[in-house]
């Protein structure tokens, strides 16, 4: 049984069979590949993008698509979340797509059932599909190419995401050089990677721009004087990009003017919504793969 906990459970030969796949879904768009099957989705944390692209992938695969309501599920009279997920599996889904505010969750629920855990986002800890999406968008900018070499800033707030930790391990393994942008407090301790509080030193030398939405939610104290500040240093405004040949990206939800300014997400250098049309066509790959190959 595979299950997509984090970015590790794949080798590197199956993501770029992920990658390949996506890339041929998107240009034939649809395959009942799915036709027979049953996802349960459950997202104890709130979800803007990743849920809908689960459940639109599904479906556009053929699959049915069961959505728990969390708030009204019994694991909020009290059952644990174990036994909650025993009593899904009992109902013999193919796959359960969880989304949790607490890291290790889909890893530890993975032992209670015997259909595949996918991770949407657990806690800081990773966000494999993100990854997946963020890396096939890259791939796909640079026409399908090796990127090796390339280099990538992570900007923001890289300690308390998910979204960072995945594609550090994703994108370095891909051969890309990751430099990491934050102010002290959002930098992480250790990683082994080149590291900066000055965005301007390095924004001449980048390919690629990931910028991070500050996770307030998972302060445990306001970290920063103001977010004007903050956006004053790491915000991705245009007069900071100039004419610079630089892929703009972000995982979403975009706090406006803050990570990204009103001008840029008009750019056309930003992909965020490349990302998500993007993210549809990879986890209809992961789907596919880890239910047929279950
Ligand atoms: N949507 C991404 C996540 O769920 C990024 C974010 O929320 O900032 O982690």
């Amino acid at each position: 049984m595979k299950h997509l906990t984090n970015t590790r459970d794949l080798s590197t030969e199956e993501i770029h069979a992920i990658l390949a796949r996506a890339r041929e879904l998107k240009s034939t768009h649809h395959d009942n590949t799915l036709s027979n099957k049953l996802i349960i989705t459950i997202f104890f944390e709130n979800s803007t993008r990743t849920r809908s692209s689960f459940e639109v992938a599904a479906k556009r695969l053929g699959a049915s698509v069961v959505s728990l309501d969390v708030s009204k599920s019994s694991t909020s009279k009290g059952e644990t979340l174990f036994d909650t997920a025993a009593n899904l599996d009992a109902m013999e889904p193919d796959a359960i797509i969880v989304r949790h505010k607490d890291s290790g969750v889909p890893k530890i629920l993975s032992n209670y059932v015997n259909c595949p855990i996918l991770n949407a986002g657990d806690g800081a800890h990773a966000h494999p599909s993100q990854a997946l999406l963020d890396l096939f968008t890259i791939w796909e900018h640079f026409q399908f190419d090796s990127l090796h070499g390339k280099k990538i800033a992570i900007v923001g707030d890289i300690k308390n995401s998910r979204v960072a930790n995945s594609n550090i391990e994703l994108l370095t393994r891909f051969g890309l050089e990751v430099i990491l942008v934050s102010p002290p407090h959002f930098m992480p301790q250790s990683s082994g990677l080149r590291k900066t509080h000055d965005l301007d030193s390095v924004i001449n030398e980048v390919d690629i721009i990931m910028s991070l939405r500050t996770q307030t939610e998972r302060h445990t104290n306001q970290s920063y004087a103001s977010l004007k500040d903050y956006a004053h240093d790491y915000c991705i405004t245009d007069k900071r990009m100039g004419d610079r040949d630089i892929l703009l990206l972000h995982p979403g939800p975009v706090n406006r003017n803050i990570d990204i300014d009103d001008a840029m997400l008009e750019d056309p250098r930003c992909k965020v919504l490349k990302q998500v049309k993007n993210g549809v066509y990879i986890r209809m790959s992961i789907l596919e793969k880890l239910i047929l190959q279950a």
